[in-house]
């Protein structure tokens, strides 16, 4: 369950205690010292409509928020009592209206999504290696780094291939956006779109459940594999029943801070922190085999709080909003973006290497490192052809395994133009008695605000230019 798709649902719960709790606090002095309590009924209005801003957007809330300041000017002619009975009108539309938002929007979704294409099926494993399964969200094809981003990542796939990886040359991410392409990588089939009458955002939660309980994890929990995950930041995509590992406690939880809308720069360091932790050598120590560990990084995706030496970068757009969301038209957010991307490469590079130093050798083992969509300082969220396609439809991919099997199947694939979907098909082949043949090489572009409108990606279009 989770809360505004990025926070688990826990903290969303211990946020409403804590508001509720200063409410009533505040009733209890404002009752006790000034008789009165028209103060607090406006702020539980005013409360509500910032509730309401956070789920459908600022227009009921602006225009309470208006006339409210105007019944507050016109408090001098209006007698306080009336302005009290307005907000308990107010109230009595708007409390329903949250209410209704919330059960909606976080409460009510409904399984997984199934695939439009074959997927994985039930099976019995006959080996069970170790899988570290590592996404660099965002990351792009050394080709489209090196010619928009001037990031050459030659050291680090070199850095790779010396430690046995398997570098594939072209891949092609089956959607532009992580819960599809996700969803479609833990099923082992492209995922179905939504209809136009599905709500979308309802359908991304079920998308998140289908990244954590799709095909593939059914499979891997039927045969006893141990979860261990690292904090994302994108409760999309954290298991319910896994062991989570994250930064030291801190006060407030992240759900807290990105309420307190006037400090940016503590979002930042929550980012950066969770990075951080997230790369910690100890993470991929010692678990217990079969084990299954899912670090899901938001690097170097935006926001572009950090630099190649992992100092803060300072900036005021610390939230994850990707292509147009984040440019906004502007070329100089753009130039920001591109040169934020290539110092959070850097550091997400550098501090992979050093991690990887730790993946253990005395056990069947197979590791992959992917992006799942390019980055976008060139996309646009509501238009295919206003974006640049390999910028965002290419992506790279890394895998290892002391394996003979895995390193021979994935040898003879990486010859071929790779789509991601087919990670875990080409896996379950070898370690199953079942064949999964791939799936032929698919890409869809969707709408932000409307997925269920698709354009089609062609290989003429992989291989434009921008
Ligand atoms: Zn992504």
């Amino acid at each position: 369950m989770r809360f505004s798709g990025v926070y688990p649902i826990e903290e969303a719960h211990r946020a409403a205690l804590i508001i509720l709790g200063l409410v009533i606090g505040l009733f209890w002095i404002t009752n006790k010292f000034f008789h009165q309590n028209n103060i607090p009924a406006m702020i539980i209005v005013i409360l509500s409509a910032y509730g309401l801003k956070l789920f459908n957007g600022p227009i009921y809330p602006s225009i309470l928020i208006i006339s409210l300041f105007i019944f507050w000017i016109l408090d001098r002619q209006i007698p306080f009592k009336k302005v009290v009975i307005l907000s308990n009108i107010l109230g009595i539309f708007l409390f329903p209206t949250f209410i209704y938002s919330v059960f909606k929007n976080v409460y009510a979704h409904d399984g997984v999504v199934k695939t439009s294409s074959d997927s994985l099926e039930q099976v019995s494993l006959q080996q069970k290696p170790s899988i570290i399964h590592i996404v660099l969200d965002g990351y792009g094809s050394s080709k489209v780094l090196k010619d928009l981003y001037g990031h050459d990542n030659q050291s680090f796939r070199n850095e790779l291939t010396r430690r046995g990886f398997q570098i594939f040359p072209e891949v092609t991410a089956p959607f532009n956006q992580t819960l599809f392409t996700m969803a479609s990588v833990t099923s082992g089939g492209y995922i179905s779109l939504p209809d136009e009458t599905d709500d979308p955002q309802n359908y991304r939660y079920r998308l998140g459940k289908t990244i954590t309980n799709g095909p593939i994890h059914q499979i891997l929990r039927s045969q006893g594999y141990n979860y261990t995950q690292t904090k994302s930041g994108y409760a999309y995509v954290d298991f319910d029943d896994a062991v989570e590992l994250k930064p030291d406690q801190q006060w407030l939880t992240d759900l807290e801070v990105r309420l307190l809308r006037f400090r940016p720069d503590l979002i930042a360091d929550r980012h950066n922190a969770q990075l951080k932790s997230a790369l910690k050598a100890e993470n991929i120590q010692n678990l217990t085999p079969p084990f299954y560990y899912y670090q899901h990084l938001l690097a170097p995706h935006p926001p572009f709080t950090i630099s190649r030496d992992g100092t803060p970068i300072k900036t005021t757009a610390v939230y994850l909003s990707d292509g147009s969301h984040y440019i906004k038209g502007s070329k100089e957010k753009q130039t920001n973006y591109i040169n934020g991307y290539r110092e959070k490469a850097l550091f997400v590079e550098q501090s992979l290497l050093k991690q990887l130093k730790s993946i253990p050798n005395d056990q069947p083992l197979i590791v992959l490192i992917h992006g799942d969509h390019g980055p976008g300082a060139h996309m646009h969220q509501e238009s295919s052809s206003l974006s640049c396609i390999p910028e965002r439809m290419t992506t790279f991919l890394a895998v290892y395994s002391n394996l003979e099997t895995i390193k021979e199947t994935f040898e003879k694939a990486q010859s071929k133009q790779f789509n991601i979907v087919n990670l875990y098909r080409y896996i379950l082949s070898d370690i199953s008695e079942q064949a999964f043949p791939a799936l032929s090489n698919e890409a869809k572009y969707l709408k932000w605000s409307a997925p269920s409108q698709a354009t089609e990606i062609t290989p003429d279009m992989l291989n434009a230019g921008c």
